[in-house]
């Protein structure tokens, strides 16, 4: 039975996943079914795009790119203020598909839509604060500055489990930026996709800039042709290290620019002198909420081993009281896995980890119920186990003693991912060996809370094979300009650079 949300946000039974702006074009690509997770059976729907189909989505992308770029800035922020009011009207249908596609509980779901609303807003304040730097020059009445302009149409590859969030992080700043951008979010969520491409498209069109937004629904082959497009200047790209290590050789090669947001292994180190109490309610949530599929989700929890025992009691004890269930009752902390695949890789995982020395010390079965429901699970495990060192996108935690802070850091930092990363410690000394440059070497690295549930204000991104991308706030706009350095002589020498002389 089709949800009501479904005629509110404009979708049927059978959707064209090809959007040039709020144009549809006829898709003649494979046609995906999305299924609710909960429940396993097919919500509706969206035929992808072809390569014939993709030609017509990057012609109207760079047409678009042409008239916006020459609008002023603040101009271009009046359309984003717009789409922000458009995705408050909607917040609650918005986060109702989320949770339909993507299993989501309801308030993670609306507030992946929320935090679409509050990149809007900051993508209006910055739309005024573009700026460059004026430089002193070494010569006389020389003015040598930077400047930012438009980079082009921008490639907008994303994830299944941020479904909405992450375009928005990547269009709003785009838009302001002066870029179109043509979206390919994950062939498993492609209603949220069409959801947002129409609302943001309507609002394009009503600034008179119709094919701002497009969106391009496909699998790994579309992908591959939105990499190699010589059109496109920046590819931002979500997902698996995997992926990110293929988007990477595709676009270096035709020396295009990437923005690479890749998978993560997070850490969080409790010392001796931390609050308990403060450390059980992040791990929790960090390592349980969306059923462990954030990048930023908690998998190595690094335990000082004289209170171990103490906190996997705790632990254990929390884990129990996770309601898991539907993702639309409110009561429910903890929603499905995304697809029987999900469950296979965390079953996998679990045997794995058990050959290698690991203990299961709660959960990690599947739920006898229709969709993909699983208990998350604790493994008491050691450093230096292959299956630690792995990103499995599910509710696993791996908890791993240590002696000494240096002991931990390195546990900590021996990974090839360089995500998020967190201590929790009642010592200034211990809390600023962790953030000093011996100390996390992950791009995000907090003190007394959590790995996930990152604030817009701060670039979001992190080091080694996560990429070394940073999207949302800080100076993250840049990655979507281009910057030109300028020199302008005022006077009638022509004094050279480095003193050089060279007299006819
Ligand atoms: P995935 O790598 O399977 O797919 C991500 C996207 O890449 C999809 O749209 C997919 O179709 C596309 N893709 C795959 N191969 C491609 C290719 N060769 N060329 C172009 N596009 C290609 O990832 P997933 O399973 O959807 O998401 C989970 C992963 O994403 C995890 O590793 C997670 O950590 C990561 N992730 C990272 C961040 C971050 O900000 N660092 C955020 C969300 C998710």
């Amino acid at each position: 039975m089709i949800d009501p949300v479904f005629a509110t946000l404009g979708l049927e039974t059978e959707n064209s996943g090809v959007l040039a702006g709020s144009q549809a074009i006829q898709a003649t690509g494979p046609r995906l079914a999305s299924r609710n997770p909960a429940t396993g059976e097919v919500l509706a729907y969206a035929q992808a795009a072809s390569p014939g189909d993709y030609e017509q989505v990057a012609e109207v992308a760079v047409k678009a790119f042409a008239r916006w770029r020459s609008r002023p800035a603040p101009v271009r922020g009046a359309l984003i203020r717009d789409l922000g009011d458009a995705l408050r009207l909607q917040k609650q249908n918005l986060g109702r598909l989320v949770t339909l596609e993507a299993g989501k509980i309801r308030t993670e779901a609306e507030g992946e839509v929320q935090e679409m609303i509050d990149m809007c807003d900051y993508a209006v304040g910055l739309s005024r604060c573009l700026h460059g730097l004026t430089i002193a020059s070494e010569r006389p009445v020389h003015r040598l500055m930077e400047q930012w302009h438009p980079l082009g149409p921008v490639g907008i590859i994303t994830a299944f489990n941020f479904p909405v969030a992450v375009w928005a992080w990547n269009a709003t700043l785009a838009a302001v930026c002066g870029d179109s951008t043509i979206w390919k979010p994950s062939p498993i969520t492609p209603l949220t996709a069409i959801a947002v491409t129409k609302i943001a498209s309507q609002v394009a069109e009503a600034h008179e800039c119709p094919g701002l937004f497009s969106l391009c629904l496909g699998e790994t082959e579309i992908g591959e042709r939105m990499v190699a497009d010589p059109r496109l200047p920046l590819i931002s790209a979500t997902g698996s290290c995997r992926m990110g290590r293929r988007v990477a050789e595709v676009v270096g090669a035709r020396l295009g620019r990437t923005l690479l947001e890749l998978g993560g292994n997070n850490a969080v180190i409790v010392t001796p002198s931390a609050n308990l109490d403060l450390a059980l309610r992040a791990v929790v949530f960090a390592a349980v909420g969306t059923a462990g599929q954030r990048c930023t989700t908690l998998r190595r929890l690094i335990v000082h081993e004289s209170i171990i025992d103490d906190l996997l009691a705790r632990l254990g004890h929390a884990y129990k009281s996770v309601r898991i269930g539907d993702p639309a009752d409110d009561s429910t902390l903890m929603g499905p896995l995304i697809n029987e695949q999900a469950v296979a890789s965390m079953m996998q995982a679990l045997e794995q980890a058990a050959e290698q020395g690991g203990t299961i010390v709660t959960g990690g079965k599947r739920i006898d119920r229709p969709g993909w429901f699983v208990e998350p699970a604790i493994v008491r495990a050691t450093g230096d186990m292959p299956i630690v060192a792995e990103e499995t996108f599910a509710p696993i935690l791996y908890v791993i003693p240590y002696r000494t802070l240096d002991e931990a850091i390195a546990i900590q930092n021996g990974v090839e991912q360089g995500l998020s990363s967190a201590i929790f410690t009642d010592r200034v000394t211990e809390a600023e060996r962790f953030l000093s440059a011996e100390g996390s070497d992950c791009g995000i690295a907090n003190v007394n809370l959590g790995t996930s549930g990152a604030e817009i204000g701060g670039a979001f991104g992190g080091e080694k094979a996560t990429g070394g991308g940073r999207e949302a706030g800080s100076d993250a706009w840049k990655a979507y300009m281009r910057r030109q350095t300028c020199t302008i002589n005022g006077g009638s020498a022509l004094p050279l650079a480095q003193g050089i002389r060279f007299e006819l």
